[in-house]
C-alpha cells in the first residue's frame, strides 16, 4: 500500500481504532463495495472476512446489509466461533462464518477469505471436470485448484476439518455444487485470485455454451502460463498494482454515488425515495447505525 491510499485511510481513522486494524477495515470494506460493483454479491448473503492483525479476531459484514452498505466502521469483529467481541447494533451470521472460520483456523497465512455464489462459478462447480485449462485465466491455476464435495448446507463443524484438509496449502477452492472460495495473505491478494478465477469460470461457461469445437492447450503450455502468473502477479508486484487501482475505483464510485443524490436541504427532484442507507466511501469514519432486529440465521 503506497502513500496516497494509505494516507486517505489513515486520515479517517477513529482514535480508538488501532492503525493496522483500521487499514484492514478500509480494505475489506472496499472489497465489499467492489464485489457489489462487479455483481459478485448474493444479496445479503456470502462473506468476505479478514483477520484483525495480531489477534484471534476477524472482520465480517453485518448480517442484513447489502455489500454497498458495508463501511470500515460497521464491519463486525468476531471470534472463531462467530461471536461478536465488540458491541454493535448489527447481528452476525455465525452459520455463514463456518466456512471462513475453517480456513482461518487451519491456515495462519490465510488472512483474508472470500466466498461467493456467482453464476459462472456455480456452473463450473456443478461440472464433473471442474475448471478446465481452456482460457488464459484458467491456465493460471492448473493443480492449484482444490475441490470439496457438497455435503449439504454448510452448518456442521465436522465438515470444517474435511474442507480444510481438501484445501491444504492451496488458495483456491471450488465447492462442488455450491460456489467459489479463495484465500490470501492480504485482501488484495484474495481479490486478485477471485477475479482471475471468476473470469476463468465465465469464459469456460461461455465457450461451452457456444457449441463450437474447443481447443485445449498442451499441458506444458498451461503449466508455463501458471508459472508466469505466479512469478509476475502473485510474487512480482502486479497484484499490488491491481489492488491499489481497485481501491481508487471503490473510492471514486462511491463519491460519484453520493454526488448524484440531492442534498438533504434541497427539494426532491424525483418521486423515487432516496436509498435506504447512504453509501459512504468505504473508508469513511465509523458511525453508529440505527438499532435493528436480529435477522434469522442462515447458511453461507
Ligand atoms: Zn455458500
Amino acid at each position: 500500500m503506497t502513500g496516497a491510499m494509505a494516507d486517505a485511510f489513515a486520515a479517517r481513522r477513529p482514535a480508538a481504532c488501532d492503525a493496522a486494524e483500521w487499514q484492514v477495515r478500509c480494505e475489506l470494506a472496499a472489497a465489499y463495495r467492489l464485489f457489489a460493483q462487479l455483481g459478485w454479491h448474493e444479496l445479503i448473503y456470502n462473506h468476505l472476512t479478514a483477520r484483525v492483525p495480531g489477534t484471534p479476531h476477524y472482520l465480517i459484514n453485518p448480517f442484513g446489509l447489502m455489500y454497498r452498505e458495508v463501511t470500515a466502521g460497521n464491519l463486525l469483529k468476531i471470534d472463531l466461533d462467530g461471536q461478536k467481541v465488540e458491541p454493535s447494533p448489527y447481528s452476525v451470521n455465525p452459520a455463514g462464518f463456518i466456512v471462513h472460520g475453517a480456513v482461518h483456523a487451519a491456515r495462519d497465512d490465510a488472512h483474508c477469505v472470500m466466498h461467493t455464489h456467482t453464476t459462472a462459478g456455480r456452473v463450473v462447480s456443478c461440472q464433473a471436470e471442474g475448471l478446465l485449462p481452456l482460457s488464459f485465466n484458467a491456465m493460471f491455476y492448473g493443480e492449484r485448484v482444490a475441490y470439496h464435495a457438497f455435503e449439504g448446507i454448510t452448518l456442521e463443524r465436522e465438515e470444517c476439518t474435511r474442507l480444510a484438509a481438501n484445501l491444504g496449502r492451496r488458495n483456491v477452492m471450488i465447492l462442488r455444487n455450491h460456489g467459489l472460495l479463495v484465500c490470501g495473505p492480504t485482501v488484495g491478494d484474495a481479490f486478485a485470485e477471485h477475479y482471475m478465477l471468476q473470469r476463468a469460470c465465465e469464459v469456460q461457461v461461455a465457450a461451452q455454451a457456444s457449441g463450437a469445437k474447443l481447443v485445449m492447450p498442451a499441458p506444458e503450455i498451461a503449466a508455463r502460463a501458471s508459472e508466469q502468473y505466479e512469478r509476475t502477479a502473485r510474487k512480482g508486484g502486479q497484484n499490488v498494482l491491481l489492488w491499489e487501482a481497485m481501491l481508487r475505483w471503490a473510492g471514486s464510485s462511491t463519491r460519484a454515488s453520493r454526488a448524484r443524490r440531492p442534498s438533504s436541504g434541497s427539494p426532491a427532484r424525483s418521486p423515487r425515495p432516496p436509498p435506504p442507507a447512504p453509501a459512504r466511501v468505504a473508508w469513511s469514519a465509523a458511525r453508529q447505525a440505527p438499532s435493528r432486529p436480529a435477522a434469522a440465521r442462515t447458511s453461507a
